[in-house]
C-alpha cells in the first residue's frame, strides 16, 4: 500500500462513507469467487449506494489510475468479477442499489437498480401479475447487474431468450464518469445504434451499468411438470420436437440431465428424491405453462408424453401431481452446480452447438475426455432446447489438487472447446469468457472480430480502467 493508496482509500471513504469501503478481512467474500477457483487482492471493496456515488467514484479512480472491477452478487462461473494479479484495483460492487424504481403493466415493464436480486425482480413483477422469466440456480445471490453484464440464459431462454432480449433500456456509468440515461422502455426504436446491446454481456468491461428496464411478460396460471428417461440424446430432441409441435409454443423448460448427474445430486441433496428409478442413462425435465388459467397444461402434457411414448423415445415418464412435487423436480436440476462442488474438483464448460449437432457433440466429447481422465466422472445437464449443454468433469480432489488441478481444467477444456467449434459451436454459451478463457477467445474469434472488439474497448475504455485482463488482452 502507497502513500498515493492510502489518499485514494481517504477521498472513497470521503465519497462513499467509512462503512462501505471494506478492506482486510471484510473484503474476503467478495474477492473470492462462488466456486472457490479464483482470488484476487484488491485495494478496497467499495460499496456503492447510487447512481451518483457510482459515477463519483468512477471519477476518483480515473484520476487516481486505479483500475475498477465491477461487481453484483460475485456469483458468476468464469472469475470475471475478480481483481486480476498485479492492477491496483478496486472492487465496485453494487448490492446497495437494490430499488426497484417502478413497474408499469401496462408496458409490461420494470425499472431497477442494477443491485436488486434477480427472486426480488421476479417477486416484485409477481406482485404486479406479471412475470420476469430469467431463471437460474443462483436465483437467490445474483443480481440484475451482474445478469446483464454476462448476458445470462438459465431455463427461460427457450420461451423467453436470455439477458438480451429481456432488457429495454439501461442506465450505465461510462468509464468518464458521465452517466448514460438509455432508460428507455421501448419495444421499437431505431434511432441509430442500439447502444444498450453493447453494454450487455460486455461483462463490466466497457461500463458499470447501474439501472435496468425489463421485460415483463403475462403471468403464467397454469402449468404442468414432467421428469422423463429416456435412451438416447437423439430421443431427447424428438421428445423437444414433438412436445414444442403438439403444445404450440407453451413449452417453459426443456432441460437434459446425465444419470451421472442425477446420482451426485441425489448423492449430496438429502432432500432431493428422484421420482424415476435410474435404470436410463438421460433425463429431461420439462414445464408446460399457458398464462390462461383454464388451459389443461397436464392433459396436455399427458397426451403429448403418451404419443412420445408410443413412438418409442420416451421410456418413462412422472407427472407432478401438485405444486410441490413440480418444485421437487426442479430442484434436483438447480441444485446441480452445488452438489458438484461437493463432489470433487468441478471442470465445468459451457458451450453450445447446433440442436441437430448435440448427440455428435456429447459422443464425441464424452470419449475423449473418457479417454484422457480415467479416474473422472463425466456428467451432462443443461438447456438442451437451446443447444446449451454443460459437460462437467469431476475429479477427485486427492488426486487433482494446485497445478495438477489447473492442467487438467486446461485439457478438459481444450477437448470440449475443439469438439465443439468443429460442430459450429461456441465455447461459452451464457457464462462469458472473464478470466477463464481469455486466452481461449483469441484462438476461435476471428481477427476481424478480435479487432472490432479491441476498438469498442479503445473507443469507450481509453484508459483501460474498466475490468482490466477479463475477456481479452490490450496488446501493449
Ligand atoms: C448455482 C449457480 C447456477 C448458475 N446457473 C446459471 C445459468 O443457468 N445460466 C447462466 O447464464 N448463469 C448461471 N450461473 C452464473 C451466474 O449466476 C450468472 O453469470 C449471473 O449472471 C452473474 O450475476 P452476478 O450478479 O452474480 O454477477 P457477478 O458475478 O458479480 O459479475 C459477473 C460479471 O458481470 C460484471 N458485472 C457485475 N455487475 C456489473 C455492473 N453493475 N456493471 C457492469 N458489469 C458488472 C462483473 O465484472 C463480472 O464480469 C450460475 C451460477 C451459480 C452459482
Amino acid at each position: 500500500m502507497t502513500p498515493e493508496h492510502d489518499s485514494f482509500l481517504r477521498a472513497a471513504a470521503a465519497l462513499i462513507g467509512e462503512t462501505y469501503v471494506r478492506r482486510g478481512f471484510d473484503a474476503e467474500p467478495y474477492q473470492r469467487d462462488w466456486r472457490g477457483r479464483y482470488r484476487g487482492e484488491a485495494l478496497a471493496v467499495v460499496l456503492a449506494a447510487n447512481t451518483e456515488q457510482v459515477a463519483a467514484l468512477v471519477k476518483l479512480c480515473r484520476a487516481s489510475q486505479i483500475a475498477i472491477v465491477p461487481q453484483a452478487g460475485n456469483t458468476g462461473l468464469v472469475g470475471g468479477a475478480i481483481v486480476p494479479e498485479g492492477i491496483d484495483a478496486i472492487i465496485l460492487n453494487v448490492s446497495r442499489l437494490s430499488g426497484i424504481r417502478s413497474v408499469d403493466r401496462q408496458n409490461n415493464s420494470m425499472v431497477v437498480d442494477a443491485g436488486c436480486i434477480l427472486a426480488d425482480v421476479r417477486d416484485a413483477a409477481h406482485r404486479h401479475d406479471r412475470q420476469f422469466p430469467m431463471l437460474l440456480g443462483s436465483v437467490g445471490s445474483c443480481e440484475i447487474g451482474g445478469l446483464v453484464s454476462t448476458n445470462a440464459g438459465g431455463t427461460g431462454v427457450l420461451r423467453y431468450g436470455n439477458m438480451r432480449e429481456l432488457v429495454l433500456g439501461l442506465e450505465v456509468v461510462l468509464a468518464d464518469g458521465t452517466v448514460w440515461d438509455g432508460l428507455k422502455a421501448l419495444r421499437k426504436d431505431n434511432t441509430g445504434y442500439d447502444l444498450k446491446q453493447i453494454f450487455i454481456g460486455a461483462e463490466g468491461t466497457l461500463g458499470i451499468i447501474t439501472a435496468a428496464v425489463l421485460k415483463l411478460h403475462p403471468q403464467m396460471r397454469a402449468s404442468a411438470t414432467a421428469m422423463v428417461a429416456l435412451r438416447s440424446v437423439e430421443h431427447a430432441i424428438a421428445l423437444l420436437q414433438h412436445v414444442q409441435d403438439a403444445t404450440g409454443g407453451r413449452l417453459e423448460a426443456f432441460e437434459l440431465m446425465s444419470r451421472s448427474q442425477l446420482d451426485i445430486v441425489l448423492r449430496h441433496n438429502a432432500n432431493a428424491t428422484s421420482p424415476l428409478s435410474r435404470d436410463e442413462p438421460w433425463f429431461v425435465l420439462l414445464e408446460l405453462a399457458d398464462s390462461a388459467a383454464d388451459w389443461d397444461a397436464r392433459e396436455h402434457l399427458e397426451r403429448a408424453l403418451d404419443s412420445a411414448m408410443q413412438a418409442g423415445f420416451v421410456v418413462d415418464a412422472v407427472i407432478a401431481t401438485d405444486e410441490a412435487k413440480a418444485q421437487r423436480i426442479w430442484e434436483l436440476r438447480h441444485t446441480i452446480s452445488e452438489a458438484n462442488k461437493r463432489e470433487g474438483f468441478t471442470i465445468s464448460n459451457d458451450t453450445s452447438v447446433p440442436i441437430s449437432a448435440l448427440p455428435a457433440f456429447i459422443a464425441r466429447v464424452t470419449a475423449r475426455l473418457g479417454q484422457r481422465f480415467e479416474t473422472a466422472t463425466i456428467c451432462h445437464c443443461g438447456h438442451i432446447g437451446d443447444g446449451n449443454v454443460h459437460v462437467i468433469i469431476i475429479l477427485p480432489r486427492a488426486q487433482y489438487a494446485g497445478d495438477a488441478a489447473e492442467h487438467a481444467a486446461s485439457d478438459a477444456n481444450t477437448i470440449v472447446h475443439q469438439e465443439s467449434v468443429a460442430l459450429g459451436g461456441s465455447i461459452s454459451a451464457e457464462h462469458g469468457i472473464g478470466k477463464m478463457h481469455i486466452d481461449r477467445l483469441p484462438l476461435y474469434a476471428s481477427a476481424i472480430e478480435l479487432t472490432l472488439m479491441r476498438k469498442l474497448k479503445q473507443a469507450l475504455d481509453p484508459d483501460g480502467v474498466m475490468n482490466p485482463v477479463k475477456v481479452f488482452r490490450q496488446p501493449a
